[in-house]
């Protein structure tokens, strides 16, 4: 299972803060460069829905809206179904991610269409811009390479509490098939006893599984299917991130799967095909396929990942571990 990947590999423990102050507009002007180096492309559509102006909820204004928020507050960034672009931003690094996570999803949606396939690979691209994000300002910028590397060690946390939550989840569905549409404390208990102790998913478990249960009871649903999106976005995004550090030319993969994104139809099996062009593990002769070639080597892609967060650029010997 691709969350397992997540749950057994993440090796990191504490989320961090930013320390230097970064002005909104030079985060801007950081990533526009960073777009230029990508596909020149990018850099001018950048600039011109930075500029855009159109009727959201019957008012004229810009497509991108800024909102400054109080650094720790949540980031609710997002583009809307409508196609407004909302960016909270807290003068940090962070907002050099944000802004070119946020503008990768609105490349991808000319026409604000919602498929399937977007749910299921619309964080690929993002993610994979945000991982590229980090080679770029590691070679460009003169920032701490700590402060550099704090986005990527955020979301890895997060997105391990996301692929905990899914087997979590997984694991709920299943006791409630086996116990034939019933499911109380006891039997929940009795799964938790049975588990092994010093596994990392059983103490994943026993530290969020009631704060998992809470959101459910909240929500009124399972949250797996959005949480899904990032697991599967992220463990792709290694991938594709490998394959551009072996050969820069892989880029063009990635501006396609852009394009494809944006150009999503709402028949699967049409974007299927068109993706089956691309290199992607996941989708083989025009179907979604986990085989475990493919979990191997996302599992490889992963772990790579998560060894280069802790290294200093260009040397293979850990540093500062005792820090993560
Ligand atoms: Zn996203």
């Amino acid at each position: 299972m691709l969350s397992s990947i997540i749950t057994e590999n993440t090796n990191l423990t504490v989320y961090k803060d930013y320390e230097t102050k970064v002005p909104i507009e030079l985060s801007i002007e950081i990533v526009k460069n960073f777009f230029s180096s990508i596909n020149k492309e990018y850099a001018s559509m950048f600039q011109n829905i930075l500029q855009e102006e159109n009727i959201y909820d019957n008012k004229r204004m810009y497509s991108v809206q800024f909102h400054k928020i109080p650094k720790c507050q949540n980031n609710n960034s997002i583009v809307r179904k409508d196609g407004l672009v909302i960016i909270d931003y807290e003068e940090t690094l962070d907002d050099v991610y944000t802004v070119a996570h946020e503008f990768t999803h609105k490349f991808s949606q000319p026409k604000n269409q919602d498929s399937m396939l977007k749910q299921f690979l619309g964080e690929t691209t993002s993610l994979t811009i945000e991982f590229l994000l980090q080679d770029y300002l590691l070679k460009n910028t003169l920032y701490d390479e700590d402060e550099i590397k704090v986005r990527k060690n955020n979301r890895f946390l997060a997105v391990k509490d996301d692929a905990a939550a899914i087997i979590f989840e997984h694991t709920l569905l299943k006791l409630y098939q086996q116990n034939n549409g019933c499911l109380n404390q006891d039997i929940l208990l009795n799964y938790l006893d049975s588990m092994d102790k010093d596994s990392e998913i059983y103490k994943l478990f026993s530290k969020n599984g009631y704060d998992y249960l809470n959101d459910i009871v909240k929500n009124g649903a399972l949250s797996f299917p959005k949480r899904q999106r990032y697991v599967i976005g992220t463990l792709l995004a290694s991938d594709l991130h490998d394959k551009i550090e072996n050969d820069k030319t892989n880029i063009k993969q990635l501006v396609s799967l852009i394009t494809i994104l944006g150009k999503t139809d709402l028949t699967m099996d049409r974007d299927l095909k068109s993706l089956t062009t691309l290199d992607l593990p996941l989708i083989n002769n025009g179907k979604i396929e986990i085989n475990d070639n493919t979990l191997t080597n996302l599992t490889a892609c992963y772990k790579n990942e998560i060894a280069n967060l802790s290294h200093t650029n260009g040397s293979n010997l850990p540093i500062r571990t005792s820090k993560l």
